[in-house]
């Protein structure tokens, strides 16, 4: 799996590419997704170099992977849903058409998300 440093989230952490950051640590930054699907659409990405959850979990050290889901925690209470509740999903390669291959968490909620993800054809 190579990664590609062109890719869309690769420079938003370059700071090449603005965003509505809500939240950054050492291991992640997070942001307001640009085409939303609920009231709150929040995206959690490594700093490191990850192409989707595959790549993270067999590459990333103990330390980058415990940090990077303890900030999706902690953005998504920030963002005021821990208790109305939400939904975090992430998508890894072509069956889950994944557009950007640099891993990333999202975060969903501010209404309700209903029971399932849709699973229909495209
Ligand atoms: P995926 O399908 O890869 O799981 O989701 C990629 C997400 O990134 C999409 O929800 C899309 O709206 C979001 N996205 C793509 N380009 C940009 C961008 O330049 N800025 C922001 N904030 N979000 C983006």
């Amino acid at each position: 799996m190579v990664y590609d440093e062109q890719n869309v989230f690769s420079k938003i952490l370059r700071g090449e590419i603005p965003v509505n950051s809500v939240y950054e640590d050492e291991y992640a930054l997070a942001f307001e997704d640009i085409n939303p699907q609920a009231p709150v659409h929040l995206l959690v990405i490594p700093k490191g170099s990850y192409v989707s959850l595959d790549d993270f979990t067999m590459k990333a050290s103990e330390k980058e992977v415990a940090g990077f889901f303890m900030a999706v925690g902690q953005v998504a209470r920030e963002a005021g849903l821990s208790e109305s509740g939400y939904r975090i999903l992430a998508n890894h390669g072509n069956d889950a058409n994944q557009e950007v291959p640099h891993f990333h968490v999202h975060i969903v909620g501010g209404r309700n998300v209903g029971k399932m993800i849709s699973l229909k054809d495209n």
